[in-house]
């Protein structure tokens, strides 16, 4: 990445072509081996720093005036307000669920005996997100999988599982000749009535389990159509419960070059550096707004509430026969999005080629 990034003159390149190349070559560039191996979050956190300052400030160094919206959110999804920037952590948890995957489903044939890359919070999730059907209990391991009603005999018997001495035998292996009473250590020096507690409760349970001998177990994807893994349905399972916000259908879908889009997603959240919060870090600026001249520039004031601007359109409004693009007088608005989502809601027959237009205009004030 380094050696990228060294080529590159990010100085000379707009935001937004910045924002192309942290996407598709720094991001996908390390994709392949977050795969494979368990990353240190440190690391990620490397990778992160060089995505960000690239992203914020080119071949700069990265100050806090430049970095304009902080990294959690851009890294969101678009849906979820951000630029849809990759999240590394969550995307390379994903991505090594396929190693689970590929375990129950036998495809790379070393059942059993490899060790994979996931973590137990990758496992959760991989649990959370399959179905298993009991057949011949050939490609189930007994411990790891949520094949007991749904849960894991390791989450139901922690203590058990912890003295079991061959962890990773199928479920065939488990009942065959009783094995998976001989893999416990009962002489272990922790043996206590805990163990012997859960160890009754995971027995009652498996005991009603019956193998189908000549039907291969089956396990679907709870978050596709088909049933199958895909890694895009397990990284947008890490984000359900965020947010969602209309910046899809306000920003990126509309007709305008990707520097307006990047200035309007900006813009919408306040992060535009009007004299108001370079006032606010005590930076130079004018006391007044440099059109109307009689009041502070704030985000909405620039965009919305300025006299001149609002001239501006007036102008627009009669042009293109749209009622209401002007905002009225004594119509506050709390914010630039709430000033963006009223403009949205005008009626018209054209309403993506409304809000290009809009996000042109902001553009050109
Ligand atoms: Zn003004």
């Amino acid at each position: 990445m380094t050696g990228k990034l060294n080529a590159w003159n990010g100085r000379n390149v707009t935001m937004s072509r910045r924002l192309t190349l942290v996407k598709s070559v720094l991001t996908s560039q390390v994709i392949h081996l977050l795969s494979a191996l368990r990353v240190p979050k440190g690391i990620l956190k490397l990778i992160d720093n060089k995505r960000k300052q690239f992203l914020w400030a080119g071949n700069e160094v990265l100050t806090g005036g430049k970095c304009k919206v902080n990294w959690i959110r851009a890294a969101r999804s678009k849906k979820g307000g951000g630029l849809g920037i990759l999240h590394l952590g969550k995307f390379s948890r994903a991505l090594r669920l396929r190693w689970l995957w590929k375990l129950c489903k036998k495809e790379n044939g070393q059942w059993l005996d490899s060790e994979t890359p996931c973590t137990t919070k990758g496992k959760q999730l991989f649990v959370a997100s399959t179905t298993i059907t009991v057949g011949n209990g050939d490609n189930i391991s007994f411990w790891e999988n949520a094949w007991l009603q749904g849960r894991r005999p390791r989450d139901i018997a922690p203590t058990v599982h912890n003295i079991s001495r061959r962890k990773n035998r199928s479920l065939r292996a488990a009942l065959l000749n009783n094995n998976l009473v001989r893999d416990l250590d009962l002489l272990n020096a922790h043996f206590s009535a805990a163990h012997f507690r859960e160890y009754c409760e995971l027995w009652h349970q498996v005991t009603q389990t019956r193998l189908h001998h000549d039907t291969p177990d089956n396990i679907t994807w709870k978050l596709t159509a088909d049933g199958t893994f895909k890694t895009k349905s397990a990284y947008e399972a890490q984000f359900i419960g965020s947010s969602a916000t209309s910046f899809v259908d306000f920003i990126w879908k509309i007709w305008a070059p990707p520097k307006c889009k990047m200035f309007s997603w900006l813009a919408i959240q306040n992060r535009i550096w009007t004299a108001d919060r370079l006032a606010a870090r005590g930076w130079p600026h004018n006391n007044s707004c440099v059109l109307c001249r009689a009041t502070q520039e704030t985000g909405i004031h620039l965009f919305a509430e300025c006299r001149f601007v609002k001239r501006i359109w007036d102008a627009i409004g009669t042009w293109a026969r749209i009622e209401g693009l002007s905002p009225a007088t004594g119509q506050p608005f709390q914010s630039v999005e709430d000033w963006r989502t009223m403009l949205a809601r005008l009626p018209s027959n054209e309403a993506k080629s409304l809000r290009s237009l809009i996000m042109l205009v902001i553009w050109k004030i």
